[in-house]
């Protein structure tokens, strides 16, 4: 494709784009598609000759959006509502034009050092204390941590010696609460540790990890041959958004020598609000933290930022330079080799949409955004509080309600369960807005989360409308 045909395919490109961003909440927020439906309206064989790009924008629109369940659509509050904003859109366009890999300096110097500058001022707005090494990753990187982490438990050389076969090796041990995301599991999982190795610590009424709880477990382990070496603290689990107390977890990693891990991926975001700065205090203690700006900081997939105290120990862990790469930049220290401090080479140029994001919004266009999340979801909250058929089953700390339908007379807990799954599936297959569920110590819990920037009063009203509508329609169709 020559520059001419390029400029002339981007500008289609982007007025679709456009368009499609106008009109994004006319779409059914979920894709009414079948398992399969796609498959089956794509070739099975490859394209054998070329093909214009009108040909393959209409096949965009005639079979892939169908299946496409708009992310970016305001009405998209499951999970936890995500934006890739306009300056982002951009920005990705640039990185593909640029298309390059930050494995070393030189490969990339303004990828390289976009990031550092610009991950230092994320940690400015956040209010952390520096200096903090920071990189992007595709996602929150628990793996690293805990391999860092790995490597500074003295005497066991895991990257060079490994685990398998190793009858000194002591059976490692990491802590989470039990309300921790599961890519803390597969962080095990991932590195050879086994499922096993993660004690899953319980959580008082908040939901929150119960520190004399994870106390009693590392003395307990520690005295039946396990060694500790880890621990895991959330600000803003995935279910209730609730908060461990980081200061007592991080006196505990003090106390035992406990390399100390803040995922952060969702909240973090809010500490951008100065009165809500208190939920990252602990963090400066810790050693390693992950923020997800493709959570809640209008970026978008994938940009999880990975900052740490120690960069050194990521070093131990990854750092590895074959004949090909030998470079004298990082050699002597001159510069950063960002290949350094992952285990595989970091492609792309990631820093770019945040920077970009950062700077269209400013600090203060990012603090409305994110209060005015927090507003949306204390008004839902609200609502349901005052329904006679609602209840909200945790307080709502940030952009993330957490509730049930709860119909009078109704006091059977598995019925309730089965009737809030009903609602749901109905709420979600009118295709008007798109909410998601959990379970809260067993029982089922609805989610509504906002973070897209398109979600307004007129979008928690319609999921509103739609909750109340379909619970209408379930109490209709039991029998009395
Ligand atoms: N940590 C928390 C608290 C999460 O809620 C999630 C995802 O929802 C993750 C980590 C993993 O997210 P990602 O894979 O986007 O980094």
């Amino acid at each position: 494709m020559d520059a001419e045909a390029l400029r002339r395919y981007g500008h289609l490109f982007v007025d679709w784009i456009a368009d499609y961003m106008r009109d994004i909440q006319s779409y059914p927020v979920l894709a009414q598609v079948k398992p399969g439906d796609i498959r089956q309206a794509l070739p099975s064989i490859p394209p054998a000759h070329g093909e214009e790009m009108e040909h393959i924008l209409a096949d965009v629109e005639r079979v892939i959006m169908p299946g496409i369940t708009h992310w970016n659509s305001g009405n998209f509050m499951a999970y936890f509502g995500v934006t890739s904003s306009g300056p982002c859109i951009l920005a990705d366009m640039l990185t593909g034009a640029f298309n390059v890999s930050r494995m070393l300096w030189k490969t990339s110097p303004a990828a390289t050092e976009l990031e550092q500058v610009t991950l230092d001022w994320l940690r400015q707005m956040l209010g952390l204390p520096g200096p903090l090494f920071g990189m992007i990753h595709h996602n929150s990187a628990i793996a690293n941590a805990l391999a860092a982490a790995r490597e500074m438990v003295p005497g066991l050389h895991v990257r060079q010696k490994g685990l398998a076969g190793r009858k000194e090796m002591p059976r490692l041990r990491f802590y989470a609460s039990e309300e921790a995301h599961s890519s803390v599991e597969k962080a095990a999982i991932l590195l050879g540790l086994g499922q096993e190795s993660l004690r899953k610590i319980e959580t008082d009424a908040d939901y929150c990890m119960n520190v004399e709880a994870l106390d009693q477990a590392i003395r307990e382990d520690l005295r039946s041959g396990w060694w500790p070496f880890a621990v895991i603290a959330t600000v803003g689990t995935t279910s209730t958004t609730s908060v461990d107390p980081v200061e007592q977890i991080a006196d505990m990693c003090e106390r035992y020598g406990l390399w100390l891990h803040v995922d952060a991926a969702y909240a973090g975001a809010a500490a951008i609000m100065p009165e809500m700065r208190w939920i990252l205090r602990g963090c400066e203690r810790a050693d390693s933290l992950a923020i997800n700006p493709h959570k809640w900081l209008f970026t978008s997939f994938s940009c999880s930022v990975f900052y740490t105290r120690r960069p050194q120990a990521l070093r131990s862990a990854f750092s590895l330079t074959p004949d090909y790469l030998q470079n004298n930049e990082g050699h002597s220290g001159q510069a950063l080799n960002l290949m350094d401090y992952d285990a595989s080479l970091p492609h792309g140029f990631p820093a770019l949409k945040l920077w970009m994001t950062l700077r269209y919004f400013g600090q203060d266009g990012l603090v409305n955004n994110i209060a005015a999340h927090c507003r949306l979801a204390r008004q839902f909250s609200r609502w349901v509080e005052f329904s006679p058929t609602f209840e909200l089953l945790v307080p709502t700390r940030f952009s993330v309600v957490c509730f049930r339908t709860h119909p009078a007379g109704m006091h059977n807990e598995e019925q309730l369960d089965r009737l809030n799954e009903r609602v749901l599936n109905r709420v979600n297959a009118g295709g008007r807005t798109f909410l998601s569920s959990s379970r809260l110590k067993g029982r089922y819990t609805l989610r509504l989360a906002i973070g897209n920037l398109r979600t307004t009063e007129a979008e928690i009203c319609v999921a509103w409308e739609e909750l109340q509508k379909a619970l209408r329609l379930e109490m209709g169709s039991i029998p009395s």
